[in-house]
């Protein structure tokens, strides 16, 4: 996806490419990327510092998931709007099938992106 001459692990795919904390500054403009996966998640949930982490997390791993897939499969070029546009449509359907009263600060925080 990228133009560097990286071995394509998970840790550059999700985290140090360069596309992949373009979407992680997004959410999370200080996250500082780790090499160590768990590390990672342990920076993101202390940087988001909601609730609800995890769901943030894992859409912005599925959206970067899907700009690559559609890389390779359809030859689109990643980018963050694309990036954005994906993780906007994921994170609205799990706000949609949450328990609303465990997601208190889940609505503010998701209108921020609307
Ligand atoms: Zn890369």
């Amino acid at each position: 996806m990228c133009n560097h001459n990286t071995l394509m692990t998970r840790e550059h795919l999700f985290f140090r490419c360069p596309f992949a904390l373009s979407c992680w500054h997004y959410i999370c403009p200080g996250f500082l990327p780790s090499d160590l996966v768990h590390q990672n998640f342990k920076r993101l949930k202390d940087e988001i510092h909601k609730p609800f982490h995890m769901e943030i997390t894992t859409m912005i791993l599925w959206s970067i998931w899907k700009c690559r897939n559609e890389f390779i499969f359809s030859g689109t070029v990643p980018s963050l709007y694309r990036c954005r546009n994906i993780f906007k449509e994921e994170i609205f359907l799990v706000f949609h099938r949450a328990k609303r009263k465990s997601y208190v600060a889940f609505k503010p925080w998701i209108d921020r992106f609307r």
